[in-house]
């Protein structure tokens, strides 16, 4: 099995910039790459402001585990100099398939032999990218959640080329990494987590959309029928309304209704949910 000490993160954005700084949290010495000097100054803020996150919000960060984390993760926009001895890349570029392939080409001319590769795409599959990387034995996708030091599922998803000794090794990197590894063994749309929360999700903003209950009463509903501790629209807080208006503005009728009043009642008045203070709720 393949020790991975040198991981190497592609794209800093809002997961990018979690996958790296969790890495190095968890003692692994992590490059982080991006597309310009730009981005990778924005790295470099993003890295102190999860720093400053994990000692207000996760247990023992205080005791100099973030500072430490920090001195364990460069940035650069080399990308040769960033594969040069990765052991493990751990690709966040934007959800875009062109991106991604041309991202993947270029790594798998770069890299050495012995690199692993994953990819942290929500929606696309990793076989869509398989023959890009030039080595689909050892490609396979490890998907995380938003907010990473909290939600911490790591859904690791090979495709029929991985070879299952790679799929076991990034297994262990996960929860070594401190994530609760969870093993999908077939390729699915949305892995585990976003098969069952999408519908979810749907469901919920359809019944807003026809007028059966308000967003208040739908979560009321599914926090004391089963236990949950947030309703759907908690949860539309916390992903975000623009991306909720996205997905839904391609959907069916309902869907498109639901995103009409997302855009009228919501984004148009800047509630977009937990990141400004105000979406469905109001936030301290
Ligand atoms: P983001 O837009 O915040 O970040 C993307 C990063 O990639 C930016 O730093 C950008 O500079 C960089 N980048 C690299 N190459 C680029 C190129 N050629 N063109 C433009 N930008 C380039 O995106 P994100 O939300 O962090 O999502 C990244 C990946 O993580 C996606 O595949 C997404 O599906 C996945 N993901 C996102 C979430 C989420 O909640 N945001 C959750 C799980 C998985």
């Amino acid at each position: 099995m393949t020790d991975i000490t040198n991981v190497t993160v592609l794209g800093t954005g809002v997961l990018g910039s979690q996958i790296a700084f969790q890495t190095a949290y968890a003692g692994f010495t992590v490059t982080a790459w991006d597309i310009d000097d730009d981005a990778v100054a924005k790295a470099g803020e993003r890295f102190a402001g999860l720093a400053e996150r994990y000692v207000a919000e996760v247990e023992g960060a205080k005791d100099g585990k973030s500072a430490a984390a920090l001195t364990r993760l460069t940035a650069t926009s080399d990308l040769a100099a960033a594969l040069a001895d990765a052991d493990l890349v751990i690709e966040a570029v934007p959800e875009s398939p062109e991106i991604k392939t041309s991202t993947w080409q270029k790594v798998g001319a770069l890299a050495p032999e012995k690199t692993i590769f994953a990819t942290n795409s929500s929606t696309l599959l990793p076989s869509s990218f398989k023959d890009a990387t030039g080595r689909p034995a050892k490609f396979l996708a490890l998907h995380y959640a938003n907010q990473i030091w909290a939600q911490n599922t790591a859904e690791i998803m090979g495709t029929d080329d991985t070879d299952p000794e790679v799929f076991r090794t990034v297994v262990d990197f996960a929860e070594k990494q401190g994530m609760v590894p969870i093993e999908v063994r077939k390729e699915q749309p949305g892995y585990v987590l976003n098969s069952l929360l999408v519908p979810l999700l749907n469901a919920a903003g359809a019944l807003y959309a026809k007028g059966v209950a308000d967003p208040e009463t739908v979560d009321k509903t599914w926090r004391i029928g089963t236990g949950a501790p947030r309703g759907p629209f908690e949860i539309f807080d916390i992903v975000g309304l623009t991306t909720a208006y996205n997905v839904s503005v391609m959907g069916d009728e309902t869907s498109q209704r639901f995103a009409a009043l997302l855009k009228e009642n919501y984004i148009d008045k800047g509630k977009l949910g937990v990141a400004t203070g105000e979406g469905f709720y109001r936030y301290e």
